[in-house]
């Protein structure tokens, strides 16, 4: 496990798919890490991280950011609306857009900061009661609601059912991405990055095989 063991896992599965090691986007899922290990992975040269709250990012990144340059967050939980504008300022991409309000929202920050971080919608694939996530069945309408309100949406995003075959999801969500147009697919995690890979993910979040198992907290 480690940070250059993954590295050389997804470069394998890259190879094995016939596809170039830098079409693939690692982002380090850092949340409930003490600094130090977040730390570590800095040093050894990794920028790109991923985070699931909101509050618990703007505590630690800020000052990773001003050590650290070119430092690049992306947003992997749950979005808010009242948290909207503070997630808008400070990360890079946010891979949960589900629902109407939300994109709404979205599109209103982003005329008033004048930016708009990549967007990625998640889909809910398994239809999972519990999980947030737009359905299948309503993906191509939101995709199109997304874009009349201009909002940069490069891509799609799944969880997988924790007991599930994840491929199949994998590959439902790449056929989804494909017959809109999407080239990003934020899909594999520690368990099954090589499969998302294989798949077709662009982004893939990598936590506790990086970092170690999340302390609790
Ligand atoms: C925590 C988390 C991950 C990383 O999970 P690992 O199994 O530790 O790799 C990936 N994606 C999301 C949305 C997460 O919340």
């Amino acid at each position: 496990m480690g940070l250059e063991e993954i590295k050389t896992r997804i470069a394998a599965a890259c190879k094995e798919a016939g596809r170039d090691a830098d079409t693939v986007s690692l982002i380090a899922v850092s949340k409930v890490q003490p600094n130090a290990r977040v730390e570590a992975v800095l040093e050894q040269g990794h920028r790109v991280f991923g985070e699931n709250r909101v509050q618990e990012a703007q505590g630690k990144w800020p000052d990773f950011r001003e050590r650290f340059e070119g430092v690049e967050l992306h947003l992997i939980g749950p979005l808010q609306s009242n948290k909207a504008r503070v997630a808008m300022e400070l990360f890079d991409a946010i891979h949960t857009v589900d629902r109407r309000k939300i994109a709404a929202t979205i599109a209103r920050l982003a005329d008033e900061l004048g930016r708009c971080p990549d967007l990625f919608v998640q889909v809910n694939t398994g239809e999972e009661d519990q999980k947030a996530g737009c359905l299948p069945a309503d993906v191509d309408g939101f995709v199109a609601e997304c874009r009349m309100l201009s909002l940069p949406v490069k891509g799609l995003m799944c969880i997988p059912p924790v007991d599930e075959e994840p491929s199949l999801h994998f590959a439902l969500l790449a056929k989804m991405a494909a017959r809109n147009g999407l080239e990003g697919l934020s899909m594999g995690m520690s368990a099954d990055f090589e499969q998302a890979i294989a798949l077709g993910a662009t982004h893939v979040r990598v936590g506790s095989a990086i970092f170690g198992a999340r302390v609790a907290g």
